[in-house]
């Protein structure tokens, strides 16, 4: 670079102006994060239709904001491939828990143990909701006829009610 910059002042050139330009651009929009560390954010999914974590994804640039700055996520059946549920700082839970179905107490109750705050996100998780009205005969599960908010279960810290939760909270 140093040469053809030699050489274009020699023939009565300047360096590219246009590529200066862009470069300063580029350095004047970058932003400082606004946190040192990011927190450790779960999703985990019980028993509901998914529509809550579909609102979560409506939020489009500000869920991807919250995720370059804010937190990291690392935990989601759907957004993330990791298999057990790992250490947290926020775990947001939907849907409620099946009584009938071992694991999902077994997977309410480890989250509990992994993470620091637990959020009860949408009416499921926070009262049941429509599962409480469910009789069971489910196609592929028909034994699954029971199901109970996730405070039944354990200390849940915040409450979002909502079907789905707003789209803003
Ligand atoms: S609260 Fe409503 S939107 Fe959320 S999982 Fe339950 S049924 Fe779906």
């Amino acid at each position: 670079m140093e040469l053809l910059n030699s050489i274009k002042k020699t023939m009565g050139g300047e360096a590219k102006p246009a590529q200066v330009a862009t470069e300063k651009k580029v350095e004047d929009t970058q932003e400082a994060k606004p946190v040192a560390n990011k927190i450790k954010l779960g999703h985990v999914h019980m028993s509901g239709c998914t529509g809550c974590l579909v609102s979560v994804a409506d939020n489009y640039m500000g869920l991807i904001k919250i995720l370059d700055d804010y937190a990291d996520l690392v935990y989601s059946l759907t957004l993330a491939d990791v298999r057990h549920i790992p250490e947290m700082d926020v775990a947001l839970v939907e849907g409620s828990v099946c009584i009938q179905d071992h694991e999902s107490v077994e997977e309410i109750k480890e989250t509990r143990k992994k993470a620091k705050i637990v959020v009860a996100l949408g009416s499921c998780a926070s009262y049941g909701n429509i599962t409480r009205f469910s009789r069971g005969g489910q196609h592929n599960q028909p034994q699954h006829e029971s199901f109970l908010p996730i405070g039944d279960f354990i200390d849940v810290d915040v409450y979002i009610p909502g079907c789905p939760r707003a789209r803003s909270s």
